[in-house]
């Protein structure tokens, strides 16, 4: 994705599309990831989780704790979980991995 950037090939706009309930996750609670934005000078990453599945929503359910995301992996049920880096800054977000949840 980078490389598309720097390419050309993707606009910056493109690659910094965060969804508003991401951005605001990212700005309001999420933890640092302790790395700093590939796109922008000032960003300072954060790690914002988010699961799938049944009683989650269409829109999935933002998780930002350990402690939150062993309640969900307790619970019975498929959930895909899903890990992104976002620059609360110029919304850069990139996913970093996604993995099954769930005692079902
Ligand atoms: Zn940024």
């Amino acid at each position: 994705m980078l490389a598309d950037v720097e390419a050309g090939v993707v606009s910056r706009a493109e690659a910094c599309d965060a969804h508003p309930d991401l951005l605001r996750a990212a700005r309001n609670a999420a933890p640092p990831l302790g790395r700093r934005c590939p796109l922008c000078p000032d960003g300072d990453l954060r790690i914002v989780g988010y699961v799938f599945g049944p009683r989650m929503g269409s829109g999935g359910k933002c998780v930002l704790s350990d402690a939150e995301l062993q309640r969900v992996a307790r619970r019975n049920g498929s959930f895909m979980a899903y890990e992104l880096e976002v620059c609360p800054e110029c919304g850069w977000n990139h996913l970093i991995r996604k993995y099954p949840l769930g005692a079902g």
